[in-house]
């Protein structure tokens, strides 16, 4: 079965493709080339939709796109849709630097956040969606080295580290998008 990734990013074509091939070899995964569709949405699941669905139209395969992001409790489940944009650009550092100046005096308990990943699926039967939250909560200030985004500030539940400072594995063995692409695989195997 041939699914195409609605993402110009060809590494999250790798990723997802290799995630993928491992429990369902059959199943190849392309990128998409086509215009990116506007994001206008206001959630993650209509955004992954508006791309799984360019990406569908375009070129007739079954097609699937993810929207991820943070929700903080405490700012309503902030910066939501915007995390890529959380401080005006699509600079990480400024946007980690803008929550926690957000959250300077909110105490520990209050800190609460999760991660959020939804995959959009759309073909010819019609669409799906598959969604996961990762628990955790804000740090005070940012540490560790791994991962991207806002893992230097995102400590998972159950651990005292921030996602940045686990290994990679542990990571993508727990992560929203770790869950969500099980869900996926999950489905496609039962086509
Ligand atoms: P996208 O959906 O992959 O474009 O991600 C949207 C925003 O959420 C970006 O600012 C990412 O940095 C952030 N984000 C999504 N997933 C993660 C994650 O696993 N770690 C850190 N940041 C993430």
């Amino acid at each position: 079965m041939k699914l195409v990734l609605a993402t110009h990013n060809q590494g999250k074509v790798q990723e997802l493709q290799a995630i993928i091939s491992a429990a369902l070899p059959n199943v190849e995964l392309v990128g998409y080339d086509g215009p990116e569709p506007v994001e206008d949405g206001t959630s993650f699941l209509a955004n992954a939709l508006i791309k799984a669905r360019a990406a569908h139209e375009l070129t007739g395969l079954p097609a699937i796109a993810d929207d991820s992001g943070l929700a903080v409790e405490i700012l309503g489940g902030s910066p939501g849709i915007f995390t890529a944009i959380w401080a005006g650009g699509k600079d990480n550092v400024a946007n980690r630097q803008l929550l926690l100046a957000q959250l300077r005096d909110i105490a520990a308990e209050h800190r609460a956040a999760s991660f959020v990943c939804t995959i959009a699926m759309v073909d010819d039967q019609g669409e799906r969606s598959f969604s996961a939250v990762w628990p955790g909560s804000i740090a005070f200030e940012e540490r560790g080295t791994h991962g991207h985004g806002y893992d230097p500030v995102f400590i998972p539940e159950g651990f005292e580290v921030t996602a940045a400072e686990l290994e990679p594995e542990i990571k993508n063995a727990l992560s929203h998008r770790a869950q969500a692409v099980s869900s996926l695989i999950e489905y496609l195997a039962s086509l």
